[in-house]
């Protein structure tokens, strides 16, 4: 395994948080990516590992390859665009996502696999989700909050989850997408077939049900 993936036996941070060391994944477990240029990664790789899988960092085309399923996590969709490309990333990506790879992107990362943006500026995306979204919808960074919302297919109550400087979708462009959940009328939880995606954060609450499903339905390997 390459020196670069995250270590076996613990996450950057773990031991300096003192949060809980949580058992390897089996061997059978999928081995889920982080795109790891930008954002909040470790928190992904932390509720990754508590649902079983195998979690690992992405930042080059040959340990994207190794993945069976991606989170695109957030923080600035603008950068992580960006590095994409710097990264030789971009089209690899996309080719992957095309070829039915199971990819999560939260808030930064529902706006990069949007296949619009509802503004002039251009910015570099991967798309593939048949949604047009905007950016900072719920206001500035100030306006973040924590909502508890009703998930679609997600079991044992609503979810707790943290909208921070999130986006929103304005229009889904294809049937095939399905909206499982909505705060003031807008879809802040779309699946479209094996791209999943949210407005909120739902790594930073301490809730891994949406993780556990994703992770679900990965194919074994
Ligand atoms: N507003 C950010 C963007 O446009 C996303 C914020 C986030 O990921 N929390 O990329």
């Amino acid at each position: 395994m390459s020196a670069s993936f995250v270590p076996e036996r613990w996450i950057p941070g773990e031991r300096l948080t003192g949060a809980p060391v949580v058992p390897r994944p089996g061997p059978d477990a999928p081995v889920v990516g982080v795109l790891s240029l930008q954002g909040d990664v470790i928190e992904h790789l932390r509720v990754l590992r508590r649902v079983g899988a195998h979690a690992v960092q992405v930042k080059s085309a040959p340990q994207l390859e190794g993945v069976d399923a991606l989170v695109l996590p957030g923080g600035e969709s603008t950068t992580i665009g960006k590095l994409l490309v710097r990264f030789d990333l971009l089209s690899p990506l996309q080719a992957r996502i095309a070829d039915g790879l199971p990819v999560l992107g939260t808030c930064a990362g529902m706006i990069l696999l949007s296949d619009e943006l509802d503004q002039v500026e251009e910015q570099p995306l991967v798309g593939g989700l048949r949604v047009r979204t905007r950016r900072n919808a719920f206001g500035r960074q100030q306006d973040s909050f924590d909502a508890r919302i009703e998930v679609m297919g997600i079991d044992g109550g609503p979810m707790d989850v943290a909208f921070i400087r999130a986006p929103r979708v304005v229009a889904v462009l294809d049937p095939t997408v399905e909206v499982l959940a909505r705060v003031e009328d807008a879809p802040v939880v779309v699946r479209q077939g094996a791209i999943w995606a949210t407005a909120f954060h739902p790594e930073v609450t301490g809730d891994d049900r949406l993780h556990a499903a994703f992770v679900a339905t990965v194919p074994p390997r």
